[in-house]
């Protein structure tokens, strides 16, 4: 039966979502009407018996919840993944840069890139923050397979011109920059934004940070870019900016720190940089499994909660193994419970470490905020557009359950954070087409 795209379509399941980040619900027996690519109501499945003109699609057995966003990961870094045994500018010099500047081959940048996409898919990521590599060329070509994935990408070029191999002029950096913002910006009807992506300080120039503060405040883009990582780099960028307070000031001082600002890291934060963040709005990406794979740290997520900063999540590939968001909703609150009992044994007391329901909002509503992205807030709301997700109720469970086992709804989302793989994940959508899975045959009513 071919269906008219602007159809309305009722998918009928319990609906798990965010409601703040210190709650969520779980909506049993409803269902989602997704009408030109948009929520237009959440309600009980009973109160759409007799409308006339649905598709209706029955999901046996599955929970819908809204696409999770990858706050930080790198493209250009797919196939270094799990390279063991380095701290961050090792890491980088060894693996990173050697991996990002293969893809000055054409046709290794798209089937990375084919495959990248692919990956975030079949693993439930409906949007993403993004950096490619040097190569102006492997960029467009990113945008490209982003564009035909379906699914949604703020992206940029990592900006380097600070010498060495791995950098670029700063004339060149600015113009290529200029035109990937040109060419890209808003494509595929408002799924792909362009970012301005600064690597971090130590790989940009001051007039080449400057350039970039200006593209963004000028034309409202994301600025992504790395903080406070790792003791050796933010003494490395203490060393070269002497005449700024701290990391975040330089930031600041280049046009680079505001609302639409998405800080990678931030594991070593100082007191004023904490104000800064908060007073800026920006958000910090954390990258919980990356933090522990280069011994950079553990992030204190609270304290960083606590003083009004924003948090989103990201899988930061190669250095986190996987772009599978769960498992980062895991390990984010793995180190804050980590935390949690080194503070305890230290001092007897220490900050609560994260719920579910916070990792939920991170990967989800914290997440699209922080992205920006046209239309789309994480919460499955009417009037969203409607990107959501499926998922396999009974394989959370050891061997499916017991028959006729069913869990209440906060273990649910516990199982979903600790047990989900991508096999689970049985649907992607974003802007109502469906990416991953297919809708079985059924009747219009
Ligand atoms: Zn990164």
């Amino acid at each position: 039966m071919s269906v008219h795209p602007d159809q309305p379509h009722l998918y009928v399941a319990p609906v798990l979502r965010p409601l703040s980040p210190r709650r969520a619900e779980y909506l049993t027996d409803h269902a989602i009407l997704v009408e030109r690519g948009k929520i237009s109501a959440v309600a009980s499945a009973a109160s759409f018996a007799g409308s006339p003109g649905l598709r209706r699609i029955v999901l046996e057995g599955q929970m819908i919840m809204p696409g999770l966003t990858d706050a930080h990961l790198h493209l250009a870094q797919l196939d270094a993944v799990a390279l063991d045994g380095h701290e961050l500018l090792d890491w980088l010099e060894h693996h990173i840069f050697p991996a990002e500047s293969a893809l000055s081959h054409e046709e290794l940048a798209r089937d990375t890139a084919r495959r990248f996409f692919a990956e975030l898919t079949e693993g439930g990521t409906t949007a993403a923050a993004i950096y490619t590599s040097l190569h102006e060329n492997a960029c467009h070509i990113a945008f490209e397979e982003a564009e035909r994935s379906g699914l949604r990408a703020a992206m940029g070029k990592p900006l380097m011109d600070t010498g060495g191999p791995y950098s670029e002029s700063t004339g060149e950096a600015i113009s290529s920059m200029t035109r990937l913002f040109r060419r890209w910006h808003g494509a595929g009807e408002g799924r792909l934004q362009f970012a301005v992506t600064p690597r971090f300080a130590l790989s940009c120039s001051d007039g080449l940070m400057a350039a970039a503060g200006r593209l963004a405040r000028d034309n409202g883009l994301l600025v992504q870019t790395h903080m406070s990582e790792n003791l050796d780099e933010i003494r490395a960028v203490r060393e070269r900016f002497p005449q700024h307070s701290s990391y975040g000031a330089v930031y600041d001082h280049f046009g680079l720190m505001g609302p639409r600002t998405l800080l990678a890291h931030c594991i070593h934060l100082t007191e004023d940089e904490k104000r800064l963040l908060a007073e800026r709005e920006a958000t910090v990406a954390h990258c919980p499994r990356s933090n522990l794979f280069l011994r950079s740290g553990m992030m204190h997520v609270r304290s960083a909660l606590q003083n009004g900063i924003r948090v989103g999540l990201g899988t930061d590939i190669a250095a986190g193994p996987t772009t599978f968001m769960p498992d980062e909703m895991r390990a984010a609150i793995d180190v804050s419970k980590a935390r949690y009992a080194l503070d305890k044994s230290a001092n007897g007391s220490a900050a609560e470490p994260l719920t579910p329901e916070e990792t939920l909002y991170m990967a989800t509503a914290g997440g699209a905020d922080a992205l920006g992205l046209h239309g789309v807030r994480g919460r499955l709301l009417p009037g969203e557009e409607a990107d959501f997700i499926a998922v396999d109720i009974q394989s959370l469970h050891p061997q499916g359950g017991p028959p006729g086992f069913r869990l209440p709804e906060r273990p649910l989302l516990s199982r979903f954070i600790y047990r989900a793989t991508p096999a689970m994940i049985t649907g992607v959508w974003v802007r109502g087409r469906r990416l991953k899975g297919e809708n079985p045959p059924t009747a219009t009513h």
